[in-house]
């Protein structure tokens, strides 16, 4: 008898965890959703509550939870500066009361356990583009510091579990990612820009637009995700996971306008605290041990993340407008 994997996907209802659910039940595993609902939706993951070997539960990972599985995948977190910034204090208790709790399962499980990190460990980096060796550059009173800061410690935390207790562990340094079901209104820049288009409203570039990210599609990132926990014990990471392609944020906003056919003019707006000024990762680590790499063009991805908005936004306008019932 074939014998289903049990994986527990914390934050399973959000955009990347939605996408990791889907993913590892094609895989054949009976999969366990955890999420506290706070930026994720219940709509992420409808289609997904008639398969049998999907399970969803209401927790927050700040509180203790005893289940049964074979492998955890962290993603429980507010990941868009607006949203954890909302409440910052509860920001850095998911990260580290989260880290903690899906830990200690993980050690009476002898489950293996895999951590969304961020790019954000990285802080404003003096080095460029960066690689796992960077120790970053964050600062730790900042706005972004109960994100930034509650990543790293969530990192060391993964480690001591892992010298103290030998845990299988397994860190991933996800850089900028999108795709269809992000938050509409999650502030990211992708979302923003889109749907900003979309509604012909300015677009709103912060600062003179110069500064630089790189964009991963989920379905990549996804692919990243399930290579790294499948790859031999002793790949612990820390991994980056993302796309190398630069982008300055000015280059967005004009490629989201020529692809959406909007009118919308470009509005310079203040560049918020602590904004990194360039990010890019170099990916050699994960090319070479996983064989990993990102396929997708910016353009393919934003054809459909587009899509996405394109519909959505006009379900949102219907029920304004008291057109469903
Ligand atoms: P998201 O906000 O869509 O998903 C996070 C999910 O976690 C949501 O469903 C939310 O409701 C849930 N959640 C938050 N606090 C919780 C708690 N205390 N208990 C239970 N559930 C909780 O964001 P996302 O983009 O899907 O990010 C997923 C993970 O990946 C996060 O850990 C984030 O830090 C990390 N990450 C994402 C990106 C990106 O570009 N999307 C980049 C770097 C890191
Ligand atoms: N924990 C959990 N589920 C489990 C086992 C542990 O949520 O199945 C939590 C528990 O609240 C504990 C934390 O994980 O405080 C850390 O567990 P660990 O075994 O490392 O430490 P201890 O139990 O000694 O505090
Ligand atoms: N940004 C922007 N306009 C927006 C939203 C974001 O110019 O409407 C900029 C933001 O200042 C940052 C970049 O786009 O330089 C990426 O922002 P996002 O919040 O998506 O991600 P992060 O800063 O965490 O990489």
């Amino acid at each position: 008898m074939h014998i289903r994997k049990r994986v527990l996907v914390t934050g399973g209802a959000g955009f990347l965890g939605s996408f990791l659910c889907e993913r590892l039940l094609n895989d054949g595993c009976d999969v366990l959703c955890v999420d506290n609902y706070f930026t994720g939706a219940r709509r992420n993951i409808t289609h997904l509550l008639d398969n049998p070997y999907f399970e969803l539960m209401r927790h927050d990972v700040t509180f203790p939870l005893y289940v049964e599985c074979d492998e955890i995948y962290n993603l429980a977190c507010p990941a868009s500066p607006i949203h954890y910034q909302h409440d910052p204090v509860q920001t850095t208790k998911t990260s580290i009361h989260g880290a903690i709790n899906m830990l200690g399962l993980a050690k009476r499980t002898r489950a293996k356990i895999f951590q969304a990190s961020t790019s954000e460990v990285y802080g404003d980096p003096e080095v460029h583009p960066q690689n796992e060796a960077y120790w970053g550059r964050v600062n730790p009173i900042g706005r972004r510091a109960c994100y930034d800061e509650g990543k790293r410690c969530a990192e060391t935390l993964f480690f001591d579990y892992h010298r103290q207790h030998g845990l299988g562990i397994k860190v991933a340094r996800i850089f900028n990612t999108y795709g269809p079901r992000m938050h509409p209104n999650d502030g990211r820049v992708v979302s923003n820009f889109i749907t900003q288009a979309l509604r012909g409203k300015p677009i709103t570039v912060y600062g003179d637009g110069s500064q630089t990210r790189s964009f991963c599609y989920v379905d990549d990132l996804i692919e990243g995700f399930v290579r790294l926990m499948d790859a031999p014990d002793e790949v612990t990471g820390p991994m980056n996971l993302g796309n190398p392609g630069e982008f300055t944020i000015l280059e967005l906003a004009e490629i989201v306008i020529e692809m959406t056919g909007s009118r919308s003019s470009i509005d310079f707006k203040p560049l918020p605290g602590d904004d990194p000024t360039q990010r890019k990762p170099d990916i050699t680590f994960a090319r070479e041990t996983l064989g990993w790499e990102p396929r997708v063009a910016l353009r393919d991805g934003l054809k459909s993340t587009i899509a996405y908005f394109d519909d959505l936004l006009r379900e949102m306008d219907d029920i304004s407008l008291g057109r469903l019932n």
